[in-house]
């Protein structure tokens, strides 16, 4: 018999990523074939043509220059002042909603999402999220005794599901009275889906019906983790403005990440950003997320924190850091463009991409096509329910050429 030390409740499958053991089989293929060969569309992170990882000069250039002292410090629980008022700067840009803000500081959104799942719902709760959708949220609400409840992201006409959601959300309000629904926008991942500021309004006058009822607690977790890469200038942060004067139950956290926008993925930074029409609201999401976030991580990177400060509150190091973004901005947007008008010619299914590093491909057996793309030396990843492709990795004269081959292999 096996031997077993863990405590029941962290029994978990003994498997891998399969992400990153994709990507290291399209890595030994570049070794083997040479790196012009093949498609590595793997990643989440923005990848040069090359292949080499961006990561921005304007950042790196600023935390190098820090003083070690700075780097070295613990930081606050809650994040340093400055981190505080440039995350929200940065986020909501000129649409900051006129209401009650409190933010917090993370290890990266997902310290965002752990900070809602954990402290919006009760064990044995069910949080709703699009049945497309990033799967660590399954793993951070199974891992709390809490589950992962979905709604069909799109309808039969490919229009967002805004029925399907709503009648998700007024089930799971009736049987809970309380619900965290997750909507990764804009710039979804995996389908690159933003909602738009008329599906917004939809979405809010839905809620607001529902918080007449004055039992029901409802928390929209907006996980904001690719905005930097949505739409023209500001755009896609208009919505933000419309989570001025909601009713006292309806409480929004934003999900920011400083992973994507500012490149740092491994430096761990975000933050937790709640909004509400109730002082005490945000007052208490700040203390349930202080403690939290001391259970959990204790504090955030100081080095980060005093990176993004110091570039939001300069304006010249704000100037070349926006530029230095806008570009792979476009170089993004020239990617997906590439994929979508090649998808389009060979009659590659896809479903409604608008912005961001992923566009995804519907298909009945996911798995088996990645293992015949991968015998092209395509390397896409398998999802439940299609194969999901990363723009943000893969140069634009690859972009042009994989659809075609994706389509004979699901043919
Ligand atoms: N949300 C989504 C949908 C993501 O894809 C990611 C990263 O891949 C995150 C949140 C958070 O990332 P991080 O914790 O690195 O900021």
């Amino acid at each position: 018999m096996l031997t077993s030390m863990v405590a029941e409740h962290a029994k978990w499958p003994a498997k891998s990523d399969p992400i990153f053991m994709i990507a290291a089989k399209a890595e030994e293929a570049k070794k083997k074939f040479g790196a012009d060969k093949v498609i590595n569309s793997t990643l989440g992170a923005l990848i040069e043509d090359d292949g080499s990882l961006v990561a921005f000069n304007s950042v790196y250039n600023t935390f190098k220059e820090l003083d070690n002292a700075s780097i070295a410090a613990y930081a606050p629980i809650e994040g340093t002042k400055g981190f505080l008022d440039a995350v929200e700067k940065n986020c909501f840009g000129n649409n900051r909603p006129s209401a009650h803000i409190k933010t917090v500081a993370t290890p990266g959104g997902t310290g965002a999402v752990k900070h809602a799942v954990w402290n919006y719902t009760n064990p044995g709760d069910k949080v709703l999220t699009s049945d497309w959708y990033w799967s660590p949220y399954n793993t951070i609400a199974e891992e709390i005794g809490r589950s992962v409840e979905t709604f069909k992201t799109f309808d039969e006409e490919g229009n967002y599901n805004l029925k399907n959601l709503k009648q998700k959300a007024e089930d799971l309000l009736n049987s809970q009275k309380r619900l965290v629904l997750i909507l990764n926008t804009p710039a979804h991942n995996p389908t690159g889906y933003s909602i738009s500021d008329e599906e917004w309004d939809e979405i809010l006058g839905f809620f607001k019906k529902e918080s007449e009822d004055k039992d029901n607690k409802i928390t929209i977790l907006v996980d904001a983790a690719y905005i930097e890469f949505a739409g023209e200038e500001e755009e896609r942060k208009k919505f933000f403005s419309k989570f001025s004067g909601l009713p006292e139950n309806i409480f929004v956290i934003v999900g920011f990440s400083a992973s994507k926008g500012f490149t740092m993925y491994g430096l761990r930074s975000g933050a937790a950003i709640g909004i509400s029409s109730k002082k005490e609201v945000v007052e208490e999401f700040f203390y349930a997320c202080l403690h939290s976030g001391r259970a959990n991580w204790s504090n955030g990177t100081r080095g980060a924190m005093e990176t993004i400060a110091k570039i939001t509150n300069n304006e010249e190091l704000k100037g070349t850091y926006e530029k230095e973004k806008n570009n792979y901005k476009k170089l993004l947007r020239k990617r997906a463009d590439a994929f979508v008008s090649e998808a389009e010619k060979v009659g590659l299914e896809l479903l409604p991409y608008r912005d961001g590093f992923f566009i995804s491909i519907p298909c009945s057996d996911p798995q088996r096509a990645s293992e015949k793309l991968m015998e092209k030396n395509i390397f896409v990843v398998p999802l439940k329910k299609g194969l999901r492709f990363a723009v943000c990795a893969v140069s634009e004269d690859k972009c042009k050429i994989a659809p075609k081959e994706i389509k004979e292999v699901l043919k």
